[in-house]
């Protein structure tokens, strides 16, 4: 931990000063404090000094996740707030002004004056930017950059896909396949259910 990492020294030497609203087992959600900018602005913190996002691992990065949805939800559901709006700053550049991770959750309310406007807004069109060449070089350079893995960008399909098929006509051919599709139905349920176990492991701070 740097000397000079103010979340760090909260962290440790102060946790009672944190105006924690949530928390899982490697990370705090706390009010931003003494200057938020909205009513119930959160972050999102590791517990453990990670200098960016990027340090997080996957697992951690799911952890925040589900923090994040959760004090999203208690946010709406406790300050009656009709919207949200989540920021995650990533390097000086990138707007990051604490070197300690967090991700911000800013309460947006219809009566504040800038209720509507995106938090993409600080990012007026650029026109040179509009051209098909321009287009393809950036994607070829996002998709071949070397992120250590050596592999191309992951696909992973959003739901199992299943391979039925209804070409035979033959009867009991058809429910056998239906008797296999019940299978995979309770499989994927069984999925489910653990990873809703999961979830609740995580929200007790187990994780
Ligand atoms: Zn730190």
């Amino acid at each position: 931990m740097p000397q000079q990492c103010p979340f760090c020294h909260f962290i440790n030497n102060k946790p009672g000063d944190l105006w924690v609203v949530g928390e899982t087992e490697n990370f705090y959600a706390w009010l931003e404090y003494p200057e938020p900018r909205a009513k119930g602005q959160t972050n999102i913190v590791p517990k453990e000094h990670k200098e960016s996002l990027l340090e997080l691992s996957e697992k951690e990065w799911e952890e925040a996740m589900f923090l994040l949805r959760e004090t999203v939800q208690r946010i709406m559901e406790g300050l009656d707030a009709d919207g949200v709006s989540v920021t995650m700053n990533v390097k000086k550049a990138g707007g990051q002004v604490v070197p300690h991770a967090y991700i911000q959750i800013f309460p947006r309310f219809m009566e504040d004056e800038n209720a509507g406007t995106p938090t993409g807004a600080i990012f007026p069109k650029r026109e040179e930017l509009q051209d098909e060449d321009i287009f393809q070089e950036v994607q070829s350079s996002i998709k071949s950059a070397d992120i250590g893995s050596g592999k191309p960008p992951k696909q992973r399909p959003a739901i199992a896909k299943r391979d039925v098929k209804h070409d035979s006509g033959d009867e009991e051919k058809d429910e056998e396949e239906e008797e296999k599709d019940e299978e995979e139905e309770e499989e994927e349920d069984k999925r489910n259910k653990s990873a809703a176990d999961q979830w609740e492991r995580m929200k007790r701070g187990g994780y």
